[in-house]
């Protein structure tokens, strides 16, 4: 099928070799590459030019990442370029926290209004941040809205216990189509829904400011707390073109209850000792540091780059070598941060590496194990600039979207090279199937330029996965409960289509791990966090049939590199209350060790070179039955991951004959040894003979691949350096 307009800005489309270009002009990938392939075999030295021969580094991991110094002081002009308005830098701290109408911690059953327009609209959906879907009308809207346009309209909260309340969280209506908030409104408090009493403000009744658009909360807070079990919210004055529709947060202590009248409030003791609240760049530096120091000998700190406004993206190492990559060990990596303000996944990384930390120490047998066995990288915060964002307004106040985008105002959930439509042109394109690749495709060329519109904090992510061979990944977002896992995007730029990986059983297999151990998702009981009902798919879903993302993460990390990545939506609340945060612990512990022990799924081994025993680096293991490969890494370990089954492995290298051998992969989660010893192939060793030990000439693709690899780096470091300097003057004029 023709698919028109498909070559938009960074879409690809032009995996072209840069030297078939220069030199030949040829257009097209195929053309090209088997013109490059037949000069490859015959004068491997002559054809490409120097620049593809002469510095090939001899793994594709050249760039390494140092153990940072958290004793370094933050640089003068980042740390005015973000914490420089005085005030501005904390958050309003609300005296008593939210009573979870976001968090869903009050029950819809707790919900009633005076009257409702429809049940889309009624008061169980009258809450904080609550996202309606694209129509209006659907039984999942955007807020509560009452059936009558009069002063006596209500939405009541019973919080079924004698909560002190000290103020209301209010938001206008969640639509595409209608524009409908409160201006103003009162409030009345009552401790048996019968009779009713006003809040006051001295000898009148109070009258509290809402809203003016639809978006923005505003906090109104009461100038004397009232003591009650049940609130009403009750509008005045309303946008005059539209009805009264609201979302609503309603602030409270809970008093005590030393007659344990409400037994099923009692608070959730949490075991583990953490350091449970928000933590902004600075705390976060603190925290790592204290957790680096409390475990030195299994920890290691460094970062991978530094966000626009100069923040350093940190990662916390944990291994029983830090610091360095074991034969055979897998790498893992949990990403947060990357929409600044879902901030869930920053603190439950912060919550892991403390644990794994203490737990470690006293011995654990489970953490011990994955320490020991795995490379773990935890990256709290891939979009340090956004989350600053999120965090000067607080949990309650930042809205839905502040915070999201990085300093420059992109989304790096859109900002990967899309491989998908070079891989998807390719197969449309391709007459001859077998000169297709299905893995390590390398980043089109217009991705590598300077002017191309890819994020500092992208960039860093990309150079990262390229240096370290990472196994597995998962990547923490909020603002939903639900697993999904690659292809995002969708191939013929339908909204959502299902748009399974050639590895869909394993990736329905990571996701369900995650989905099916975290206390929320898997409670048959919950309500849906928004207009989707993921319940009814068990919480996991195809990223593209949920809706296309071009450009993200898992599917780039899947196309380029060997590394399994999903998306973990954690929470309905993007910005959870820090008095929450012990109980998304508890949630989601288990979740987030069990996924991380996939890692030792399927198969692995090592490539050898027969004669010399010399580990062969991107030799391509090939399953049978999946059409995606992956590579050996630079000293020939590989790990697939794969559900238990019987498989036919061939692996090939370049200069050497193939090996095909049966694996068996068990139920267990541990991975089954399958080595590959490799022999010459005689004319190799022809060739060998006559370049008197000239290097192996690496394939066309992982050239390709490495050539633009560099291309990124270069203009990478050109556009920092830019950077830097004209900080430096623009400091300097200050
Ligand atoms: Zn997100």
């Amino acid at each position: 099928m023709a698919r028109p307009s498909r070559h938009g800005p960074n879409q690809g489309g032009d995996i072209m070799i840069t030297w078939c270009l220069e030199e030949e002009a040829a257009k097209d990938w195929h053309e090209c590459s088997m013109k490059a392939e037949s000069a490859v075999s015959t004068t491997p030295l002559h054809s490409p030019p120097t620049a593809v021969t002469t510095n090939v580094p001899k793994t594709t991991t050249t760039v390494s990442f140092n153990t940072e110094d958290l004793n370094e002081k933050i640089d003068k002009n980042v740390e005015k370029r973000i914490w420089n308005k005085k005030g501005e830098a904390e958050p309003t701290v609300l005296e008593c926290p939210p009573l979870g109408l976001e968090s869903l911690r009050v029950k819809d059953a707790q919900l009633q209004a005076s009257s409702f327009k429809r049940r889309g609209l009624g008061p169980h959906r009258g809450r904080l941040n609550i996202q309606s879907g694209i129509e209006d009308g659907d039984i999942y809207d955007g807020a509560w809205c009452a059936r009558y346009e009069d002063k006596k309209q209500w939405l009541q909260v019973d919080a079924m216990r004698l909560i002190r309340f000290t103020g209301v969280i209010l938001q206008g209506r969640s639509s595409i189509w209608s524009w409908d908030w409160v201006h103003t409104y009162k409030v009345q408090t009552s401790n048996d829904s019968i009779s009713w009493k006003p809040c006051m403000n001295g000898t009148k009744e109070a009258i509290f400011e809402g809203n003016r658009d639809s978006e923005t909360p505003v906090l109104a807070v009461f100038p004397e707390p009232a003591v009650a079990r049940y609130i009403r919210i009750n509008p005045q004055t309303w946008y005059k073109n539209g009805t009264i529709c609201l979302r609503a947060e309603v602030l409270g202590c809970t008093l005590p209850d030393p007659n344990k009248i409400y037994p099923w409030q009692m608070e959730q003791v949490i075991q583990d000792k953490l350091d449970f609240r928000h933590h902004n760049y600075k705390e976060m530096r603190k925290l790592m540091k204290s957790v680096n120091e409390a475990c030195p000998n299994i920890t290691r700190i460094y970062s991978i780059g530094k966000s626009y406004a100069g923040l350093k993206l940190y990662v916390m190492e944990i291994s029983d070598n830090p610091g360095k990559h074991e034969l055979g060990e897998p790498e893992f990596r949990y990403v947060a941060g990357m929409h600044g303000n879902e901030v869930l996944g920053r603190e439950l990384l912060l919550n892991l590496m403390e644990y794994m930390c203490q737990e470690y120490k006293k011995g654990n047998q489970r953490v011990v194990q994955l320490v020991k066995d795995t490379r773990i990288h935890l990256l709290p915060s891939m979009n340090p600039d956004g989350y600053e964002m999120a965090y000067k307004k607080g949990s309650e106040l930042s809205g839905w979207a502040l915070g999201r985008y990085s300093w420059e105002g992109i989304d790096m959930n859109h900002n990967f090279a899309d491989l998908n439509t070079v891989m998807w042109d390719a197969i449309e394109l391709e007459t001859d199937k077998s000169k297709l690749i299905n893995h390590y495709f390398p980043i089109p060329e217009q991705y590598t330029s300077k002017d191309a519109f890819v994020a500092p904090e992208t960039r860093a992510v990309i150079s990262w996965m390229q240096n370290i061979p990472f196994v597995l990944s998962a990547n923490l977002h909020g603002g939903e409960l639900v697993v999904t896992y690659p292809f995002d995007m969708t191939r013929d730029w339908a909204p959502r289509e299902h748009t399974p990986t050639p590895d869909d059983s394993f990736f329905r297999w990571l996701a369900t791990v995650y989905a099916s151990t975290n206390h929320v998702m898997s409670n048959p009981d919950r309500r849906p966090c928004h207009y989707v009902d993921f319940l009814r798919h068990n919480n996991i879903i195809n990223g593209a049939s949920w809706h296309t993302v071009p450009g993200s993460m898992n599917d780039f990390s899947y196309l380029h590199t060997n590394c399994f990545e999903v998306t973990v939506e954690l929470s309905c609340d993007k910005f959870p209350h820090a008095s929450e945060l012990p109980a998304e612990w508890v949630n989601n512990k288990d979740s987030l060790l069990t996924y991380m022990e996939q890692v030792h799924r399927g198969i692995k081994g090592v490539v050898t070179d027969k004669e010399t025993e010399a580990g062969i680096p991107d030799a391509i293991i090939k399953v049978d039955s999946i059409d995606h490969h992956i590579r050996s890494a630079s000293d020939g370990d590989y790990w697939r991951l794969l559900n238990p089954g019987e498989y036919e492995i061939t692996v090939t290298a370049e200069g050497y004959m193939p090996v095909t051998r049966k694996c068996q992969v068990y139920y267990e989660p541990h991975p089954t040894i399958c080595d590959f010893r490799l022999t010459k192939t005689p004319k190799q060793r022809l060739r060998e003979i006559l370049a008197k030990g000239g290097k192996i000439p690496k394939d066309l693709q992982l050239r390709l691949r490495q050539l633009r690899t560099r291309k990124l780096r270069v203009t990478t470091k050109a556009i920092n350096q830019r950077r830097a300097s004209q900080q430096k003057i623009r400091a300097s004029q200050r």
